[in-house]
């Protein structure tokens, strides 16, 4: 008979094929033919713990990556001449600006983990 285990946030089937048994993790990881389901078990969580893929979801849940690069491109471009020059006096600072403010919003929501899309919606 087949069952789940779930350790640490991760899912693996034990499966039972003849006399031994293997762990599946949802990852795409077997553990191999092993005596016994608690020894799949064991095997699974070891992988969950060492496993890079395991943590990289961790790390993702934390911050949003791609707020903070959205975030980092627009306080280069703050930081940066513009498109329209200085020398027009309020509109060539005005792109800066707003390049800054969204940068600020973009790294401060990336940071708590949102989306650029969760964080626009805050604000809209
Ligand atoms: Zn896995």
């Amino acid at each position: 008979m087949n069952s789940f285990h779930e350790f640490e946030g991760s899912k693996a089937k034990i499966e039972k094929e003849g006399e031994n048994y293997f762990a599946k993790c949802e990852c795409g990881w077997n553990s191999g033919a092993v005596s016994s389901s608690e020894g799949a078990i064991v095997k699974f969580e070891k992988h969950v713990k060492s496993d890079p893929k395991h943590k990289i979801r961790e790390e993702e849940s934390g911050k949003n990556l791609g707020s903070i690069f959205l975030g980092l491109l627009f306080l280069g471009y703050a930081v940066s001449p513009g498109i329209i020059p200085y020398s027009l006096v309020i509109v060539g600072w005005l792109d800066n600006i707003f390049a800054l403010i969204f940068g600020m919003l973009f790294l401060g929501k990336g940071w708590d983990g949102r989306s650029p899309r969760e964080a626009l919606k805050d604000v809209f």
